[in-house]
């Protein structure tokens, strides 16, 4: 496995790799690497030929008062992580190689950037766009893997290729969770352990929201009341960022649950302490 830090050493790798006719899978990640990262890996691996992972904490998707500085960061494990895998390359820019001293060019998708998470994070998913944009123009991977845990992140990407016809597949990786049902994310480590307890609750609460679905409440706007009502009481949660059901493709607002074979997106976001953690379900009218 080769660490690559250079932007044109990456690039020259890669037209090299492609040109040799090998299928090139890219798996982008922020780094501490937790088993959600590496089923992207497994999977990339069992379809691509070569596996470039991108290990890279990218500060256009923080905000001012956002966890960026104190995001986990752990190369060395993730190094023997990424090895174990069979990952080909990492790369490993620095903010200076992929930004330099004056950047001012951004990718925004319209509409699908300013609800949901965009709401509560202005410009994240601005942020997210234009590094993956960039990764896409440097490795120019046949195909992309990217976490459902980060749903809407995965229909931005989708519509983003669509949109400026990009020849890469996305693929998206069913999520990873705790045997609670809470979904691995590196920022589950900032929680207490007592706040790790609350931080299950979010699972649970989708899995409820389903049920009541399931149970024939077609009132999608009474189960969102009930379920916010809900996550607002449990310990430690401090506030509910949204609680939201919504069509799985378009992203936008059920008021009633419709035909069976419909899938419905159950999403949230809430602060347990002091962590934003986000999650959801995809629910189907049987
Ligand atoms: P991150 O390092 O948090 O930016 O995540 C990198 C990729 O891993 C993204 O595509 C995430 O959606 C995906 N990912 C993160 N957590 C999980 C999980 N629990 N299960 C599956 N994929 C995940």
């Amino acid at each position: 496995m080769k660490v690559v830090k250079k932007l044109n050493e990456m690039s020259k790798i890669s037209s090299s790799l492609i040109t040799k006719g090998f299928v090139l899978g890219l798996v982008p990640t922020m780094g501490d690497l937790h088993e959600g990262h590496l089923s992207l890996v497994r999977l990339a691996k069992s379809q691509c030929q070569k596996l470039i992972m991108s290990i890279f904490v990218n500060p256009t998707q923080f905000g001012p008062r956002e966890d960026f500085k104190k995001y986990p960061r752990d190369f060395e494990g993730d190094y023997s992580k990424a090895i174990k895998e069979g990952v080909d390359y990492i790369f490993l820019p620095t903010d200076e190689e992929m930004y330099g001293t004056d950047y001012k060019t951004f990718v925004e998708v319209s509409k699908l950037g300013s609800i949901m998470c965009g709401r509560s994070r202005p410009g994240h998913f601005k942020g997210v766009c234009t590094v993956v944009l960039k990764l896409f123009n440097i490795i120019k991977p046949n195909r992309a893997y990217f976490g459902q845990k980060d749903y809407q992140q995965v229909v931005i990407i989708k519509k983003m290729v669509e949109d400026l016809n990009l020849s890469v597949d996305i693929v998206s990786c069913p999520t990873i969770r705790e045997k609670d049902g809470l979904a691995l994310s590196s920022r589950n480590k900032y929680l207490s352990t007592e706040e790790r307890k609350s931080a299950a609750e979010l699972y649970r609460q989708l899995n409820l929201a389903a049920e009541m679905i399931g149970g024939g409440e077609r009132d999608l706007g009474k189960i969102e009341k009930i379920i916010t009502g809900n996550l607002k009481k449990v310990k430690h949660i401090k506030k509910v960022d949204y609680f939201n059901l919504r069509d799985n493709v378009s992203l936008k607002e059920l008021k009633h649950a419709g035909v069976s074979g419909q899938k419905i997106l159950a999403a949230t976001a809430v602060w347990v302490g002091g962590t934003r953690l986000i999650d959801n379900i995809i629910i189907k009218i049987e």
